[in-house]
């Protein structure tokens, strides 16, 4: 079994993975970085600085260069097969492979480039800084102690001559490894510093995972009682059904003359009346029809005759648009006999949906298409307009609940920014997708225009 680096808040915390992940990402490219760097430090030491390096320390800098980018290349092809999760092999444990066998390549860097002198030593600090952004609590620590332990023996060692020193002359006018008063104080000021940056950074991260998952939590519970308000709602539409129900059989039975003639001016007004709630009753089956595929995906599925569809949606549209000054234009490509399995009110209520935003937001004398066709196994329905356009910020919003774009601000133009969220969901609960370009390719500099392409696949026919 391997063993679990997870500390225990993060066991189940989807989002802490997915960051070790995408940090453990920096270190492959920062460690590319680090080929560089260490190639132009010995470089420029040697040539600019006047540094002098035997032939065995420049085998052993080049070398672990090459071992360094090597390695890094091997690092960089495991990276997109590691696990964000918890369990097997995952993502921590690769960050801890990879900071040890740094942590090794450091050692032997730092060992060859003067040992306890060596001006590269400062790197130990910032591997600890990053280890500490990844890595939990006692698992950095420890590695804190071990990299005390080494360097105090790479410094003790030197100095009583157990093991060779490897100098680098050049940039200091005495030797240091064998000055006690330099190799204690040293010493001391390495441990000191590596642990103070591993307990703030370690700290900092914690923190900050923390916050990030109460965050969470909290748009959960916002999510939840979202979803909440709207199951009350759909439970107080629903109740409102009831009367009206009530009301449209009395006055079935008042106008149907079961109980004795009436005069035809009462009779003209019942029916009035009749029709008035009949579309009160449509509205709320509409509503509570969108509320449950919003709320509990639930769909009445049909098999569909697409060529019909959108042309009975184009069809109700007609007279806005000559009301309005704009051109609405339809080409139906589809055969007549493109069938989809979906929702005839739903796929009814996108191409309404679409249809209606081009015509309101589009001025006088602009145009709307609507174009329909089939792609090898997809069918796109593409409403195209030359109006105000959605402004490049808000695009990636747009299909939120309640967002409207920037542009329509204080311009009169009506609505709730409902319906594109709407629209949207059912498009995916249709294992459909949607996509939006604005410009659309069909306005001009003042009107933009903007262009929704709904799509279906055809898998199932
Ligand atoms: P609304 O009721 O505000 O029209 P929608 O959800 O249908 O709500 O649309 C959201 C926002 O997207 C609108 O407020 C508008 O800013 C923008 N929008 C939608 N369709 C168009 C379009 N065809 N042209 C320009 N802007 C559009």
């Amino acid at each position: 079994m391997i063993l679990s680096l997870a500390p225990e808040w993060a066991v189940h915390y989807k989002e802490f993975w997915e960051t070790v992940k995408t940090r453990n990402l920096w270190f492959i490219r920062l460690r590319y970085l680090a080929v560089v760097l260490l190639v132009g430090y010995i470089l420029t030491t040697h040539l600019l600085l006047g540094f002098r390096y035997t032939n065995e320390q420049f085998v052993i800098l080049f070398g672990s260069s090459f071992f360094l980018l090597g390695y890094n290349l091997m690092f960089d092809k495991i990276w997109g097969k590691t696990e964000a999760m918890s369990g097997g092999f995952n993502v921590l444990h690769f960050s801890l492979l990879q900071m040890i066998q740094d942590l090794l390549t450091l050692f032997v860097i730092v060992y060859y480039t003067g040992g306890p002198e060596s001006p590269v030593r400062m790197m130990f600090i910032f591997h600890m800084i990053i280890g500490s952004l990844i890595l939990p609590g006692r698992v950095i620590y420890s590695l804190a102690i071990l990299l005390i332990l080494a360097f105090s023996g790479i410094s003790f060692g030197e100095y009583f001559d157990l093991i060779a020193h490897q100098n680098v002359s050049g940039y200091k006018s005495e030797p240091l490894h064998n000055n006690f008063n330099f190799v204690i104080l040293n010493t001391v000021i390495f441990a000191a510093i590596v642990l103070t940056s591993v307990f703030i950074a370690n700290g900092i991260a914690v923190q900050l995972y923390k916050l990030e998952q109460q965050l969470l939590t909290s748009f959960d519970k916002l999510k939840k009682s979202e979803e909440e308000k709207e199951k009350y709602i759909m439970a107080v539409v629903h109740e409102l059904k009831t009367p009206l129900t009530a009301v449209m059989s009395y006055l079935n039975i008042v106008t149907g003359k079961i109980l004795g003639e009436i005069p035809h001016e009462p009779l003209e007004r019942l029916e009035r009346a009749q029709i008035r709630t009949r579309e009160a009753i449509d509205m709320i089956n509409d509503v509570l029809h969108v509320s449950r595929m919003r709320l509990f995906g639930q769909m009445n599925l049909q098999i569909l005759n697409m060529h019909e569809l959108v042309e009975s949606s184009v069809d109700k549209f007609f007279d806005t648009a000559i009301a309005k000054g704009v051109e609405l234009n339809y080409i139906n490509d589809l055969s007549r006999e493109t069938t989809l399995e979906g929702d005839p009110f739903l796929l009814t209520l996108v191409f309404t949906n679409l249809i209606s935003n081009g015509i309101k937001y589009t001025p006088h004398s602009g145009a709307v298409i609507v174009r329909a066709y089939r792609i090898s196994k997809e069918i796109r329905v593409e409403v195209i307009d030359s109006g105000i356009g959605i402004p490049k910020q808000d695009i990636d919003k747009i299909f939120e609940d309640f967002y409207r774009a920037s542009n329509i601000k204080g311009k009169g133009y009506e609505g709730a920014g409902i319906g594109l969220s709407i629209v949207k969901q059912i498009v995916e609960t249709h294992n459909g997708r949607i996509q939006l370009e604005s410009p659309s390719g069909f306005g001009d500099q003042k009107h933009p225009g903007t262009k929704f392409t709904v799509i279906f696949p055809l898998k199932n026919f």
